[in-house]
């Protein structure tokens, strides 16, 4: 198999195709910590694109309660277990030393290595994966709000003598999941019918529905379980990102490049999504003042769902602050120390750009911030110094033109007493 460079592990590692990279890339950072689980994202594209007969269990978008949740059921648990059993004790990171893996070097094995060690299967598996069984697909909301009790037992949430931070004992949190448009997805890798391809413009990844045969060996390779099977049509389908909206031909838009639509309806404010621009071969071009740019690279804040899978999602996630560590480190990588750090103590930029989250539907491609007062601080537990600006974030489109502005401080509004109880 022909080598690529995967920024997201800190080598080059056995891909099926040749390096191929487009010019932008469909990419999104998501809060876990603010998000409440209310699904008003997995409802926006489920009426939006399946809502048809055959595609019932279709949920391109969905929310899961980590640790027991999972759609189909226990999708991360089987291929971490079947990547172990290729790898005994081999699945783990080392320090980077070629300054090219923020996260360090993962040393184990991704899932087109692991296919390539157990002879891919009767030579037809291209990646490492399995085909989840029909039950397994019955329950999106499996194991919803169900937290992991101090005892591992699912349920315990008493603490007679309460639990100390960071870290709490009792704990779950929601895992926001969609298609993560990879950079080499493992659902082209497996396509027997050359019907999957990632488009050159945006790095979307879609399925041709007139070329795919319903093989399923997208459903089979991808380590995310996110094409699923249509009985009515005998095709597989999969989260096409809005590209009429990111096209910016949705006619809400006025032309212009818009999120899609799980991120705009997102109630929590936990989603950003946008584009970040691809050098030739492959490295992201440096743009600090892209929001997204600088929550993933300069930040470090904001980190990929399961790395070591080989696949370089583009989906980003800033972890969850109370979960333990061990967890969120196989979930996440090494990154999440220093992520949960940027995170609980942020710097005055950080804090300014993650204002931007939510408050147009445009695409922000890049930002400004105009200095303001200094309106608290203090020291924390942990010694560090906190200060909050009331600094001024301007979001801007394609073009520079100011798409808003928002200031770090929200402005309170007293309803007058005279309209208390009425809109
Ligand atoms: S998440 Fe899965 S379906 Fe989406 S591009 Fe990656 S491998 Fe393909
Ligand atoms: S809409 Fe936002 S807050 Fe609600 S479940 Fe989806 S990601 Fe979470």
């Amino acid at each position: 198999m022909p080598e690529v460079f995967n920024w997201q592990i800190g080598r080059t590692m056995s891909y099926p195709y040749e390096e191929a990279h487009p010019e932008w890339q469909f990419a999104f950072v998501f809060n876990t910590n603010r998000c409440i689980g209310c699904q008003s994202c997995t409802m926006a594209c489920k009426s939006t694109w399946t809502f048809s007969k055959g595609q019932e269990h279709m949920w391109w978008n969905n929310v899961e309660t980590k640790p027991y949740g999972g759609y189909p059921q226990y999708w991360d648990v089987k291929l971490l277990s079947m990547l172990e059993a290729v790898n005994p004790g081999g699945q783990r990171w080392a320090p980077d030393r070629s300054g090219k893996g923020p996260y360090g070097r993962f040393d184990g094995l991704t899932i087109f290595e692991a296919a390539e060690k157990t002879g891919g299967n009767g030579a037809q598996q291209r990646a490492l994966g399995y085909l989840p069984a029909d039950e397994e697909w019955r329950h999106p909301n499996f194991y919803e709000d169900t937290a992991k009790g101090p005892r591992g037992e699912p349920g315990g949430i008493v603490h007679k003598d309460g639990v100390s931070l960071p870290e709490h004992s009792t704990w779950f949190f929601y895992l926001q999941r969609l298609c993560n448009h990879c950079t080499y997805p493992a659902c082209l890798a497996a396509c027997p019918r050359n019907a999957i391809y990632k488009r050159r413009e945006d790095g979307i990844v879609l399925i041709d529905q007139e070329r795919c045969r319903g093989y399923r060996k997208c459903v089979e390779a991808c380590p995310y379980k996110k094409p699923m099977f249509r009985a009515t049509t005998g095709t597989s389908e999969k989260c096409i990102a809005c590209y009429p909206r990111i096209e910016g031909r949705d006619p809400l838009s006025g032309g212009e490049p818009m999120e899609a639509r799980c991120m705009v309806a997102c109630v929590g404010q936990i989603r950003l999504q946008g584009l970040v621009k691809i050098e030739k071969d492959g490295t992201w071009a440096e743009q600090p003042k892209n929001p997204l740019y600088y929550l993933i690279r300069v930040a470090q804040v904001a980190l990929p769902l399961y790395p070591q899978f080989g696949t370089e999602p583009n989906g980003f996630y800033i972890p969850p602050r109370w979960v333990p560590r061990p967890y969120l480190r196989q979930m996440f990588g090494p990154g999440v120390d220093r992520a949960i750090e940027a995170y609980e103590c942020p710097s005055r930029e950080l804090m300014a750009v993650l204002q931007l989250f939510r408050k147009s539907r445009q695409i922000v491609f890049s930002f400004e911030i105009e200095p303001g007062k200094k309106v608290y601080e203090r020291t924390l537990r942990d010694g560090r110094k906190y200060e909050l600006w009331n600094d001024t974030v301007i979001a801007l489109d394609r073009r520079g033109r100011e798409i808003f502005r928002t200031a770090v401080e929200e402005p309170f509004h007293v309803r007058p007493a005279m309209y208390v109880n009425s809109f």
